[in-house]
């Protein structure tokens, strides 16, 4: 008898950024004849049912399953509840998970055994369960390669004296992260690394499980060679086995387009969110001229307080520049009145949108740069379509991302730690004009090798067969465990 098409159980931190990027690989698994089972928490999935009804729809082997993260359904998943998050996930969810792996992993009624499980950096704990039930499991690390790097040394800068720091200089160089010597500062490392304890919880969290990484087979990052190879380098010293299948957004795109001949009915590329898109924007952009609009998102997550938003606003309208704006109804803290000027300027040549379909607007060629918080799939988005950046980070990898964006790839500007109405000012300025020349050659440069690289035969592209080949390998040989 023939045997069935490899099962891969995929489970992202329930972030949308995690989610995102994650369900884009399932989709490329799922083109590619594999068998995918998508974990979400309940949460998540409830979440994205709301606002994207068909979600589930079109998508041929995709199935989409929930577990439970442990919380109460009212109770909040903000930032500042992690902590609470990743316990209950750690104790709750991973006996489940261990059960569901365990039974018919997530596809009750199918006898497609598991044939590995791809699991978010951040959920390390899967590793136990699968190395219990024998199945092999790849670390999928959503975050920037660069990111995980700095992670990876973080036991080495404490043990040099260069982590924790107080925050009075944070210009001062960091030495200790092989490849960065010549451009890394304080203020550059991840967030989680403005921390005056070494046994401060969050850090801790992060360097352990970035320690966890090597246990598992492999490493999936989603990125490219042209523009992480170094990095990748110095990650493969340690996990050996480290596919970069990036720009995932592009490289789901390149393979539908090559797959035009028998696309799969009803398949539309996945970016999936939590709120509804707001489309409109799209005829909005039309009406305006080539490459005059500057787009402004901070992601799913970031939230600015109410002063910082007005600062940013009045930089925005002093700029006299057109905008799209992506004002999420929780981007901000507290808000006070909004001054007559900056509404009458944002009805002249700017819009509002709750939520914009990103990619699409990036691509849209009457936007010419992007004020984003340095996510990196927002990062790569921007530099996949050519579009120079102005980078306010908040937390978590992107005050390293935006460090990339200005000193190493040299397709933005790094605004970070600075949020005032003459920098915005200055900055959309010299993104807009004084600096546009120089920044539009290099993100053109930097845009046509993520192109080449998820194109056939091109890096990225390359590592995903390389990946398809290992996991159907391990379909066709014998079980570790003799038949789960
Ligand atoms: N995004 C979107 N519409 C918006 C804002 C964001 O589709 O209005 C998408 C964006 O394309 C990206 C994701 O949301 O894929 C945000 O991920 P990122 O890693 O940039 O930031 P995070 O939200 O994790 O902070």
């Amino acid at each position: 008898m023939e045997k069935a098409p490899p099962h891969v159980v995929i489970f992202p931190f329930p972030l949308l950024g995690h989610i995102n990027s994650m369900l884009r690989l399932a989709d490329l698994l799922c083109l590619a004849g594999i068998h995918v089972t998508f974990l979400n928490t309940d949460h998540a999935h409830h979440r994205f049912l709301r606002s994207n009804p068909n979600l589930l729809a079109g998508r041929p082997g995709l199935l989409f399953r929930k577990i439970s993260d442990g919380l109460q359904v009212d109770e909040s998943r903000r930032p500042a509840r992690f902590t609470d998050l990743f316990f209950s996930l750690r104790s709750v969810t991973k006996p489940l998970l261990r059960a569901m792996l365990a039974g018919s992993g997530g596809r009750p009624g199918s006898d497609d055994t598991v044939t590995c499980i791809v699991v978010d950096g951040l959920l390390t704990f899967a590793i136990d369960v699968a190395d219990e039930l024998g199945i092999p499991i790849f670390i999928f690390r959503t975050a920037s390669p660069c990111s995980f790097w700095t992670f990876f040394c973080g036991p080495a800068l404490a043990a040099g004296g260069e982590f924790p720091f107080e925050e009075d200089n944070m210009d001062r160089p960091i030495r200790g992260v092989p490849g960065m010597e010549a451009f890394l500062r304080r203020r550059d490392l991840p967030s989680f690394f403005r921390v005056n304890q070494l046994s401060d919880v969050h850090v801790q969290r992060i360097l352990t499980a970035t320690k966890d990484t090597t246990r598992a087979s492999c490493l999936i990052l989603n990125t490219f060679e042209d523009i992480d190879g170094p990095i990748l380098s110095h990650i493969r010293a340690h996990c050996p086995t480290t596919y970069a299948i990036g720009p995932l957004h592009a490289h789901l795109q390149s393979r539908l387009t090559e797959s035009n001949d028998s696309p799969p009915t009803d398949f539309t590329p996945s970016s999936i969110s939590f709120l509804t898109e707001d489309r409109s924007c799209m005829t909005w952009l039309d009406s305006q001229p080539h490459k005059s609009v500057l787009y402004i998102s901070f992601g799913s997550i970031a939230a600015a307080t109410g002063d910082q938003l007005l600062e940013f606003w009045h930089g925005v309208v002093n700029s006299q520049t057109r905008f799209l704006w992506v004002m999420r109804p929780d981007v901000v803290d507290g808000m006070g009145q909004i001054p007559a000027e900056l509404r009458e300027a944002t009805d002249e040549r700017g819009r509002l949108v709750g939520w914009a379909p990103q990619v699409d607007v990036l691509a849209h060629t009457a936007v010419s740069g992007f004020l984003t918080h340095s996510g990196w799939n927002s990062t790569l988005e921007s530099v996949s379509a050519g579009v120079p950046m102005i980078c306010w980070p908040f937390f978590a990898d992107q005050h390293i991302n935006s460090r990339f964006v200005e000193e190493v790839w040299k397709v933005g500007l790094d605004m970070k730690d600075r949020c005032d109405r003459r920098t915005v000012e200055m900055m959309i300025r010299e993104l807009m004009e004084g600096k546009r020349e120089e920044l539009v050659k290099s993100t053109a440069r930097i845009a046509d090798l993520a192109k080449r690289s998820v194109s056939q035969g091109g890096s990225s592209y390359m590592s995903f067969e390389k990946l398809l080949e290992d996991i159907r390998s391990i379909n066709s040989g014998p079980h570790p465990d003799g038949g789960k």
